[in-house]
């Protein structure tokens, strides 16, 4: 009888897994959230449906992030109202750190019960998502209207919208009490390769892509869930029949602020000493807040 201790298997838990489907022209990101989730909400105290929408945010900007390709590069995605429930939403993925906040009312949203649609939360709202990329290769934004049932679908009309990509987001969110687990897929069609953001001719009815959208959309939110079902089994469970499938092991994700007292003395460096004098408490005192960390810090002027 064999006596090796069995390696634990390799599950991607708070890392990115990506995929591509050669022969289908498609490529694909996935991420499952645990502790690095629970560490990022444990700096607030949310209630459950703003826990549960902060939480798919951080997924989907994990997600996208995933898409990015060189390091030092950005993605921000902002959801923001003039009167919902939900004021502001903000979450942003750089080289594998992830961080979010929401501002919200709290009596609005107290009056929308347990499990609010994205349109109570919202109200009349917009998504905006920015890349920042990396080595001076520019900015690009796109602001779509917050409409359909969720933020990731409000995602999916980004990316046809915007960049005239083809694309599918299925994302689930579980939280009982202190934990929340938090994962999802996102599947794009890329005919005319990776380069080049002209797609003018981007079609949701592409055999290739109406194929594998089909295999994509059948996954089941507790599959995604599931934290003993390894990311890559996943992908094989949805695309076992295809030629091929190749799997790249993505960036780790943590929990990352650039907020310290240096940050805030060189951000307040820029200011006249005028408006900084404005600044000053009684006692000489600038505070700023960090509400990615919900920290206050004090700089001595
Ligand atoms: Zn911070």
């Amino acid at each position: 009888m064999d006596q090796t201790p069995q390696k634990p298997e390799e599950t991607y838990a708070g890392q990115l897994l990506g995929f591509t489907i050669p022969s289908r022209n498609v490529r694909g990101r996935m991420v499952r959230l645990d502790s690095t989730l629970d560490e990022i909400l444990s700096a607030h105290a949310y209630p459950a449906p703003i826990t549960h929408l902060l939480a798919e945010a951080l997924v989907l900007a994990s997600l996208m992030g995933g898409l990015l390709k060189d390091d030092g590069s950005q993605v921000t995605m902002q959801a923001q109202t003039e009167a919902g429930a939900v004021k502001l939403l903000v979450c942003d993925f750089k080289g594998g750190e992830l961080r979010g906040y929401v501002d919200f009312d709290e009596a609005k949203l107290a009056e929308l019960g347990a499990n609010p649609s994205l349109f109570a939360l919202f109200g009349k709202g917009y998504l905006a998502i920015t890349f920042d990329m990396a080595g001076g290769k520019g900015r690009y934004q796109g602001i779509v209207p917050l409409e359909g049932d969720s933020l990731a679908q409000a995602c999916e009309n980004y990316f046809f919208q915007s960049e005239q990509v083809p694309t599918l987001i299925r994302c689930a969110v579980r939280s009982d009490g202190d934990t929340c687990v938090a994962a999802g897929l996102l599947v794009q069609h890329l005919p005319d390769g990776e380069e080049g953001r002209e797609r003018l001719h981007a079609r949701l009815d592409h055999p290739e892509w109406e194929h594998i959208a089909v295999l994509a959309g059948s996954i089941r939110h507790d599959e995604l869930l599931d934290p003993e079902l390894s990311l890559d089994a996943l992908v094989w469970r949805l695309f076992h029949e295809e030629e091929e499938v190749r799997i790249q092991r993505g960036e780790t994700i943590a929990r990352g602020c650039r907020c310290s007292i240096e940050h805030y003395e060189q951000v307040l460096a820029r200011f006249p000493s005028e408006d900084r004098r404005e600044m000053r408490n009684d006692e000489g005192i600038i505070l700023v807040d960090c509400a990615f960390c919900s920290k206050q810090f004090a700089i001595a002027d």
